[in-house]
């Protein structure tokens, strides 16, 4: 099907892109990989009057360190972070996540702030987002703000992203020699979204006990979900099989997965236990520790 007809402003700078945001409100939207908009515009199940493309804007195409964090700029593909070394090198769970979302087509049009403001409960990165303690940086009518990721993900679909506003980065905290990750995804064939997925974020202390875990759940319901008991369940302790048969536990107490094509309810709900497990036993084993 074709999409509803739609104007078409070709930003080259945030200004632009902003402008148009702010005089088109509700009826605009930004518009950059592409990849969730259009096919959703083509199905009718969005119908902009205003399409701002922000991808000529060079400045929004970044991936750096800086003060901190990883900065993910808002036209950055999905493709950059999977072929980037210093990325394989010290970023596990980005790395892991980077090679499973999609395809490598999709990938290399796709862009992680524009998964992550999609919002799909599918979607790789809002879970990876969790899991990692990411913020992003909105630009609004007052300035720039810094939304703790918590905030940023709203309900299915929905982010803090108000009319008129725009994402401009995402902020992931960078991990420090102690600290290692895991992506655990099943999906009916490569390429396919999660039919359930978890994104575990293990540091150590000194001592071996576990200093901060990040836990998040994707696929498991109406979106992508923080497990906090598994995670309060982790810290000051340390790392044996039965703590993380237990946290892991804790996730289908939280998940409400719906049945479909994929699978039934119970079925996906039982996994985010199995792969959380995973999850957390695989970041271990990468800090060295065989629970
Ligand atoms: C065949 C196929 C398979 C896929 N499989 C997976 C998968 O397995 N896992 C997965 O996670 N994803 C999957 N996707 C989705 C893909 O990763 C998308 O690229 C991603 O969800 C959206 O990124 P985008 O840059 O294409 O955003 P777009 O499609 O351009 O935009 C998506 C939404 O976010 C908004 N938006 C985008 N950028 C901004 C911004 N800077 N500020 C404010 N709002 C913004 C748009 O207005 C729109 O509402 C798949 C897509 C396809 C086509």
């Amino acid at each position: 099907m074709f999409p509803a007809s739609f104007e078409y402003v070709r930003a080259h700078t945030t200004d632009e892109a902003f402008a148009a945001l702010q005089q088109h409100g509700f009826d605009g939207r930004v518009l950059a990989g592409g990849q969730s908009l259009i096919p959703a515009m083509r199905y009718r199940l969005a119908r902009p009057a205003v399409l701002v493309d922000i991808n000529p804007i060079k400045d929004l195409e970044f991936l750096k360190e800086e003060n901190g964090f990883l900065r993910i700029g808002a036209t950055t593909r999905d493709a950059a972070l999977e072929f980037a070394p210093w990325i394989l090198q010290r970023y596990s769970l980005i790395t892991a996540v980077s090679k499973v979302v999609a395809d490598p087509i999709v990938r290399h049009m796709g862009t992680v702030v524009g998964s992550v403001c999609h919002n799909d409960p599918a979607g790789d990165w809002t879970a990876t987002s969790l899991a990692s303690r990411a913020v992003m940086v909105v630009r609004g009518k007052n300035g720039l703000r810094e939304v703790p990721i918590d905030e940023f993900l709203v309900d299915s679909y929905t982010t803090a992203v108000e009319e008129g506003e725009m994402a401009l980065e995402l902020k992931i905290p960078i991990p420090d020699a102690h600290t290692q990750g895991s992506y655990q995804k099943i999906e009916r064939k490569v390429g396919d979204y999660a039919t359930c997925a978890a994104a575990v974020q293990i540091s150590l202390n000194a001592d071996g006990t576990i200093r901060q875990a990040g836990i998040a759940i994707t696929a498991a319901g109406p979106i992508a979900m923080r497990v906090a008991a598994a995670e309060a369940m982790l810290v000051g302790q340390k790392p044996s099989l039965e703590l993380i048969k237990a946290a892991a536990a804790e996730a289908p107490k939280i998940a409400s997965p719906n049945a479909d094509q994929r699978g039934s309810s119970e079925y996906k709900k039982d996994m985010t236990r199995v792969l959380v497990g995973r999850g957390i036993t695989e970041a271990l084993q990468r800090l060295g520790v065989n629970a």
